[in-house]
């Protein structure tokens, strides 16, 4: 498996022809979208940091498919590869992201209580009773507190990513750059406080049980043992310049230099989404604030949101989801159309190279792009509780065909 990019400037004495790549046999968006036109219009250009077409591509030559899900089959290096090979970037990213067009918009909220967390039919279990909601649903009762039931939610995350402006990513970055980028993150990080506060755990320092207790306890990125990650140059160098900051309680984690610069995380134990969500919003704001004010803001642009290493995260670079018991819904045959109507998507829960094994899932917000953060996470709230509401039934042998919702 290559580990590296391909930087040859020898190829280019060689006809288009000769090395378009052979994406007879592959399934993934870049192999959808990079005919042999765009090849040759883009081949020779590449970004002020060196960023080349084949390296974008090169991942998703070498992985033809994943098992699991449909995949992107690209990266960027940079930000600007976004724009200097944006012929094949706009065609993967509408097909990725429903239709997401080169003029649209992206909108962000970060805004936490705007999040609803209700309950049908006034209380809900345990939770307190609140002010009526105005508008569409107006049976909905809000509540606040601990909304999903946490006899089937085991455990609640929000990660997002973030990139430092004038870095380039880590497909390419130098072992330079990726150092300044954990400098100036360790820094950041150390002036948080109160609920915020914590330490810095570089990879290099840590042993080997400790890095598999992390893993193991679903705080730390995998090792770099993903064909995807390997074939897109992200593991060069490994462990160098990676590393966790959490604090005190670890329900507040950045991981620094794995697909991204920064993956900022927000999780807890149990079903308290509307904690997790509002924790995730003020903590990364704050980091936001702390970047900018260090002369280092993140890389956003009105059309893409946040600007991330693969284009599957751009947008809002959100992944809202649970580890959710769905014993018999797993089972039924409308799982998979429940969760698309829904809008959500399933993996294992070991990530996203896991299968899903026994009744465990990780469900979350399959939307990035062109909707606001606020509104996937809403989708994984109320998506989540419906099907928390069918296993019940089912588990009580009772139907649930008048359950079923209409495609979100
Ligand atoms: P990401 O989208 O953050 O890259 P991955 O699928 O690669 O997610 O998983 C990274 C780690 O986060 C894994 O250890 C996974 O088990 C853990 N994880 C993801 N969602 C949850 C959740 N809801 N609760 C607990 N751990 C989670
Ligand atoms: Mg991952």
């Amino acid at each position: 498996m290559p580990f590296g990019n391909t930087h040859n400037k020898f190829k280019l004495n060689y006809k288009p022809e000769e090395e378009y790549p052979d994406l007879s046999k592959h399934n993934n968006h870049m192999a959808k979208a990079l005919t042999f036109d765009i090849y040759k219009k883009l081949r020779d250009k590449e970004t002020p940091s060196g960023f080349t077409l084949d390296d974008v591509i090169q991942t998703g030559v070498d992985n033809p498919g994943h098992p699991f899900i449909m995949t992107v089959g690209c990266v960027a290096g940079d930000e600007e590869s976004y724009v200097v090979f944006k012929d094949l970037f706009d065609p993967i990213i509408q097909d990725r992201h429903g239709g997401y067009k080169p003029t649209d918009k992206h909108k962000t909220d970060l805004n936490h209580e705007n999040l609803k967390v209700g309950c049908p039919q006034g209380r809900g279990p345990g939770g307190q009773r609140g002010e009526e909601e105005r508008g569409s649903r107006p049976q909905l009762v809000l509540q606040g507190g601990d909304d999903l039931d946490p006899h089937y939610v085991i455990s609640s995350r929000v990660r997002t990513g973030r990139s430092i402006k004038g870095y380039t990513l880590p497909p390419h970055c130098s072992r330079g750059e990726r150092r300044a980028v954990e400098k100036l993150s360790v820094e950041a990080l150390n002036s948080l406080t109160g609920e915020f506060k914590g330490k810095y755990y570089p990879l290099k320092s840590m042993t080997e049980q400790e890095q598999q207790q992390l893993i193991d306890d679903h705080f730390l990125f995998d090792k770099p043992v993903s064909p995807l990650l390997l074939a897109s140059g992200m593991a060069r160098d490994w462990p160098d310049a990676r590393g966790i900051w959490h604090n005190d309680n670890k329900s507040f984690l950045v991981w620094v230099n794995e697909e991204d610069h920064l993956r900022v995380i927000s999780m807890e134990k149990g079903g308290n989404m509307k904690e997790v969500f509002r924790r995730f919003c003020v903590g990364l704001q704050k980091i936001e604030e702390i970047f900018k004010k260090a002369g280092h803001p993140f890389m956003w642009n009105e059309h893409l949101g946040y600007v991330l290493t693969c284009p599957s995260n751009l947008g809002t670079g959100l992944r809202g989801g649970v580890h959710v018991k769905l014993a018999h819904l797993s089972k039924h045959p409308k799982f998979e159309e429940i969760l698309t109507r829904l809008r959500l998507q399933k993996r294992g829960t070991g990530g996203v190279d896991t299968a899903a094994v026994g009744s465990v899932f990780d469900v979350s917000n399959a939307d990035r792009l062109g909707s606001s953060e606020v509104e996937q996470v809403q989708l994984v709230v109320d998506g989540v509780k419906l099907m928390v509401e069918m296993e019940k039934k089912l588990e009580k042998g009772q139907s649930i065909d008048d359950m079923i919702p209409a495609q979100k």
